[in-house]
């Protein structure tokens, strides 16, 4: 069932979505060659629960951390551990979820550690400009299949695979709420957007091929042929005439 959300929700929603992205700020300045995922995932936290939220992700489905670290191959879902070590020239997806007066915020950013390849600068700015443009199209009456659509239609020119076995979803009360928003798809396709809709677009790119494995933790997901892979999330509402980013540090609609 898809929940539509009032613009008091969706205000609620600005707030988790904001704490999210000044965790990803105060985060960005501690990724550099030498620092453990787990010190980041301890910044996060003591961030998070001093910010008066709870971190979203420790606990959903048992999930043990406040981050999910994804290093290179790692596509989502990555443990955070005081063994894993950032060096340079690998790239990071921090994925950070929160419940702030009852909703949840949820958005992920890939980042590089000190000089990484242009391959790997490519595939992130590749990947990021999937998102930007599927967001671009946001409004309602456009269907779910038009987002995937877009996203394939930015990243067909490049040697890269969507991943196809996670999807954006809704967002609101519930971490994961319908509609899922799949990162592929058939414009035009798909149930419309109405207005009030909160969904978190997260294309999944690999500069190698779409398949996914996960690994005996029941949790981590690397690509298969261990290629590198990107992924980028914001929270969209969709607004009477277009969209409005709540994950991206903008305090009113930036929507057209
Ligand atoms: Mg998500
Ligand atoms: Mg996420």
């Amino acid at each position: 069932m898809i929940k539509i959300k009032s613009l008091r929700e969706i205000e609620l929603l600005r707030k988790s979505g904001e704490l999210i992205y000044k965790t990803h700020q105060l985060l960005k300045e501690y990724i550099k060659p030498g620092v453990s995922t787990k010190q980041l995932d301890e910044i996060a936290e003591n961030f998070i629960l001093s910010s008066g939220a709870v971190p979203g992700f420790k606990g959903y489905n048992d999930f043990p951390a406040t981050l999910c670290t994804s290093i290179n191959e790692v596509v989502v879902h990555g443990i955070p551990s005081a063994k894993e070590i950032l060096k340079s020239g690998d790239i990071i997806s921090i994925d950070i979820g929160c419940i702030f007066n009852g909703y949840y915020g949820d958005s992920a950013w890939t980042y590089a550690v000190g000089e990484v390849s242009e391959d790997a600068m490519q595939l992130m700015e590749i990947t990021k400009k999937s998102l930007y443009e599927a967001i671009k199209i946001v409004k309602p009456g456009i269907a779910i299949g038009d987002i995937g659509a877009k996203i394939i239609e930015v990243v067909k020119p490049y040697k890269y695979a969507i991943v196809e076995d996670f999807t954006g979803h809704g967002i609101g009360t519930n971490l994961h709420e319908d509609p899922a928003i799949p990162n592929f798809g058939i414009a035009g396709k798909g149930i419309k957007l109405k207005e009030g809709m909160v969904i978190c677009i997260e294309p999944m790119i690999t500069n190698g091929k779409k398949n996914v494995r996960i690994l005996r933790d029941n949790w981590t997901t690397v690509t298969s042929d261990k290629s590198l892979a990107c992924h980028y999330e914001h929270m969209v509402a969709v607004t009477k005439d277009g969209f409005t980013i709540l994950s991206d540090g903008s305090t009113s609609g930036a929507g057209a």
